[in-house]
């Protein structure tokens, strides 16, 4: 079974930064958004109430359905309200097309700030920054840009930027021969 971290990580709502979980934009803003509608009951106080009301069942001093049926009383209302109420985020349209797949090219926003990404992602994964001097983004976990480092002979190599995360390398020169010939076509 998943570990709940790892169900975060695969739908986004977290990154790995130096080998510890961070939130990304995905998960402040899901996590806003429902403490806006469901404030009283993603709370550590009402966490932890829950906790001693299930101590209380598994010692048969409850009765389960009390508990559920309390609860559901309390959440379904919510539910309802969030679906009429949420208001979903405006994305930002860039105003041109996706190279690769002519749909509409939005702003998005990760781990390093703002950049261009294909408004049908995950189906095109175009992706672009808004930084003229980007080398591209990172083959192997899309998220990364590439950057230039030196290794200790003094040569220069393309990596990701989210190393040691991810350990993407490649040769500055065979880096180079691919930004020239993307610039030829
Ligand atoms: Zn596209
Ligand atoms: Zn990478």
């Amino acid at each position: 079974m998943l570990q709940l971290w790892e169900l975060c990580a695969n739908e986004g709502y977290v990154l790995f930064e130096n080998k510890a979980l961070k939130a990304s934009e995905k998960g402040i803003l899901t996590s806003d958004k429902l403490q806006e509608f469901f404030q009283d009951i993603i709370s550590e106080s009402y966490t932890s109430q829950v906790e001693s009301q299930l101590d209380l069942i598994s010692h048969g001093e409850k009765d389960y359905q009390e508990l559920f049926g309390s609860f559901w009383e309390k959440f379904e209302p919510r539910v309802e309200e969030a679906f009429e109420k949420m208001v979903e985020v405006a994305i930002e349209k860039m105003g041109t097309k996706c190279p690769r797949c002519d749909n509409d090219l939005v702003y998005r926003f990760g781990k390093y700030g703002k950049f261009i990404g294909c408004s049908t992602f995950p189906k095109c994964r175009y992706i672009s920054s808004l930084n003229p001097f980007n080398l591209g983004f990172c083959p192997q976990c899309i998220e990364g840009e590439k950057v230039i480092k030196v290794n200790r002979r003094n040569q220069k190599f393309i990596a990701c930027r989210n190393y040691p995360e991810c350990d993407f390398v490649e040769s500055y020169e065979q880096s180079k021969d691919e930004t020239e010939k993307t610039t030829l076509e």
